[in-house]
């Protein structure tokens, strides 16, 4: 568990012992930077820099993969799809380990619900699936929801595509915190507006990056629950050793809750979510 901060070869490098739970053994966490930093700035440094030395995870994968394990230990034999995932940490894990995963990028060149002859990704569009109603246990993205033009089509659509009992988890930075989420830049008849100065993030899909289009506070509960009729959990959790400790690491859980009123399992292709029989359940409960 030792953790220790120094200069090495011209790197200022900063290390602990612990637990991966990706690797689910013994490895070191290790960042790297050029010039030295205070530890008040760690955390920070740390979102993007603090990697499992063993599958290459960054905070915010282990948070997300501790978060599955927590409300699906069951995933290996799940449906699952993942949007936009790079092969590394917790979605290596799901792509070399679940029968069921599918992966899907956003590829203009690609028709849509195609698969790459190569890379044998899906072609998708978050916002206008081809997927089936009900297709998949588990929707993991990973720090998408920052670039979506129509976040509240990407939620409402991943709600459609979610069997009843299965869940969208996913990581998104939280940048705003209780400040109200804002839009930084939006879409007007194909044409980018910008809000806000332009801002990238990494995008294995392109050497331009992916343009931050929002930026989301912790209102995005809200948000999502409106848009999906999902129950939305946030999950924070906090702890150097097992290699959680970085700025915006929650996880966000939208599980599509079963009927409340029915025994039977709802059939493919009907929507579980209704929440006006919910109310209703609820307020009839004491009759009975
Ligand atoms: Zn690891």
């Amino acid at each position: 568990m030792h953790e220790q901060a120094s200069f090495i070869n011209g790197k200022f490098i900063f290390s602990v012992g612990g637990v991966c739970c990706i690797c689910r053994t013994a490895v070191e966490f290790r960042a790297e930077r050029d010039d030295e930093i205070s530890p008040k700035w760690y955390k920070h440094w740390f979102r993007g820099s603090l990697k499992c030395r063993q599958c290459g995870s960054l905070p915010r994968e282990r948070a997300l993969f501790n978060a599955v394990e927590l409300f699906y230990p069951n995933w290996k034999d799940l449906r699952i799809h993942e949007s936009s995932p790079v092969y590394r940490g917790a979605s290596r894990r799901f792509q070399d380990e679940c029968p069921g995963y599918v992966k899907s990028q956003f590829d203009p060149a690609l028709p849509q619900g195609s698969i790459h002859p190569v890379k044998k990704y899906r072609s998708e569009d978050l916002e206008h699936q081809t997927f089936t109603d009900s297709s998949f246990d588990l929707v993991i993205t990973q720090d998408v929801f920052e670039h979506l033009f129509a976040p509240e089509l990407a939620i409402a659509e991943i709600a459609r595509t979610l069997e009843s009992g299965g869940a969208h988890i996913m990581t998104v930075p939280l940048v705003n915190g209780v400040e109200p989420s804002a839009r930084r830049a939006r879409l007007e008849n194909g044409v980018v507006e910008y809000l806000q100065p332009a801002q990238y993030h990494g995008n294995p899909m392109s050497h331009d990056g992916s343009l931050v289009t929002m930026d989301w506070g912790y209102d995005i509960i809200d948000f999502l629950s409106y848009h999906s009729g999902t129950s939305v959990s946030l999950i924070q959790v906090e702890n150097l050793y097992v290699g959680l400790y970085a700025v915006y690491n929650d996880v966000l859980v939208c599980r599509k809750l079963r009927s409340v009123r029915s025994s039977e399992e709802p059939s493919l292709g009907q929507s579980s979510v209704d929440t006006a029989s919910l109310l209703r359940a609820v307020s009839e409960e004491p009759t009975a």
